[in-house]
């Protein structure tokens, strides 16, 4: 009978929900402060980083694109300084440039916006060059100006992941794959395995944490919506076209970067991802559908707030998703060598981004809480280059919980 208690209610100082790269760095950095604490992840997959965080673009952003002061430009810096000194010796990195390029004359307004938000964050080297010196550094790439970031790294994230269950594991935390948290009850959190009662509860589930939110807090404040980035693959023998990261001046309506290649720590270079809204949260293949993901998208009103100030663009990410050719014809303004026939299918991930009610897309990252939960709402690109810092901010809202 004590058995079956126990096993019906295990007790943990702590539980996280979701072994994506922000649950497992929020663990690490919880035991690193007090390795005393008893916590649990639960990951409804059977292993981790299977959805954000095994499925983006590999890369440790530098701190460019962000608004000085802002939450992805602090966690940006600090995460990746953390995260680069976690890999050294266990996981593959390599040091790479990245050329930011701009083509017409707004492109490059912004472009001069862009390297003063690089000098204010303090990106190393940052430097605006013209064709000629772009030409030597990216002898096939086109651009009337660039932003040029000679130290950049690109990381293999799955093995980073990897690396945190060892760690945690080593040190006391216990992590339960195959096991999805369905409900919320007063002090109890119900799994599909087992139910736990938890001093704190950490919500890290990606693109199910306004779900999880609203199950655990009563109500939700924002939704997710699911945007879908599909990649092509450059075959062998044109990779060597592509020296480093080359990117395309963003939109700044959007938090998305734009359809760039990106080669990885695996020796292909990707061209993408674009940005489609998918029709199920895990709909990593165009047919795929889900009903009730499709009915929580239209009954949200924010959606349509969205669908009315961004149609165009949407009708132009939908065209470009069915269109190989309009694809290249965009990756084409970066690399005009490139031919439809140099690309062929490659992956997909899905991004989980909150859209506000107003219909704007919320650019910084967003943690809610309560006295016995912690849900980070919204942690988009780049939240894997960020985890640490991101867990760091976690672990001192749990552990000021837990020790008062
Ligand atoms: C296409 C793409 C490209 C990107 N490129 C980059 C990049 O180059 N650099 C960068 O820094 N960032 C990039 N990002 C962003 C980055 O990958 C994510 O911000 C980050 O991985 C988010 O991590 P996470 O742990 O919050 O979410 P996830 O990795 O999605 O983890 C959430 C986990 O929660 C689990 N879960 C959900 N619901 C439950 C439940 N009920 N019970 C138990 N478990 C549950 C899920 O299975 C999942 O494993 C990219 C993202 C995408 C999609």
């Amino acid at each position: 009978m004590n058995f079956y208690l126990v096993v019906r209610n295990m007790k943990y100082d702590c539980l996280i929900i979701g072994a994506g790269l922000v649950g497992l760095a929020t663990a690490y950095q919880i035991l690193a402060s007090d390795p005393h604490l008893k916590i649990i992840i639960c990951e409804k997959e059977n292993e981790p980083a299977f959805h954000q965080s095994g499925r983006n673009s590999g890369v440790v952003h530098s701190g460019v694109y962000y608004k000085p002061g802002s939450l992805k430009a602090k966690n940006c810096l600090e995460g990746r300084a953390e995260l680069l000194r976690f890999a050294k010796e266990r996981v593959k990195v390599q040091e790479i440039h990245k050329v930011i390029l701009a083509q017409t004359e707004r492109e490059t307004a912004y472009l001069l916006e862009l390297e003063k938000r690089a000098q204010a964050n303090g990106v190393f080297g940052a430097e605006i060059i013209g064709p000629e010196r772009l030409k030597e550094i990216e002898p096939f790439a086109k651009g009337a100006q660039a932003l040029y970031l000679p130290h950049c790294q690109i990381i293999d994230y799955p093995a980073v992941a990897k690396e945190l269950c060892q760690e945690i594991q080593k040190r006391g935390g216990e992590i339960s794959f195959g096991e999805e948290i369905q409900e919320f009850k007063e002090e109890t959190v119900l799994g599909s395995k087992r139910e736990y009662a938890p001093k704190v509860v950490v919500n890290c589930a990606g693109l199910y944490s306004d779900k999880i939110a609203k199950a655990c807090l009563g109500s939700a404040e924002h939704q997710i919506l699911p945007f879908r980035g599909e990649y092509y693959l450059l075959r062998e023998e044109k990779r060597s076209l592509v020296k480093g990261l080359i990117y395309p001046v963003p939109d700044p309506q959007f938090p998305f970067l734009g359809v760039h290649l990106t080669p990885m720590v695996n020796g292909k270079v990707e061209a993408g991802p674009n940005a489609i809204l998918a029709l199920a949260r895990e709909g990593y293949r165009r047919t795929d559908f889900c009903l009730r993901d499709i009915s929580d998208v239209l009954s949200y009103s924010g959606f349509w707030k969205m669908a009315g100030k961004y149609w165009k663009a949407g009708m132009y990410e939908m065209a470009r998703s069915l269109s190989k050719r309009l694809f290249v014809k965009d990756v084409q303004r970066l690399l005009p060598a490139l031919e439809e026939s140099d690309l062929i299918p490659g992956g997909a991930g899905i991004r989980a981004q909150v859209v506000k009610k107003d219909g704007l897309l919320m650019d910084d990252f967003c943690i809610r809480e309560d006295l016995r939960s912690i849900h980070v709402v919204n942690a988009p690109s780049p939240a894997a280059t960020a985890c640490f810092a991101i867990g760091k901010t976690i672990a001192e809202k749990a552990l000021l919980r837990l020790h008062s």
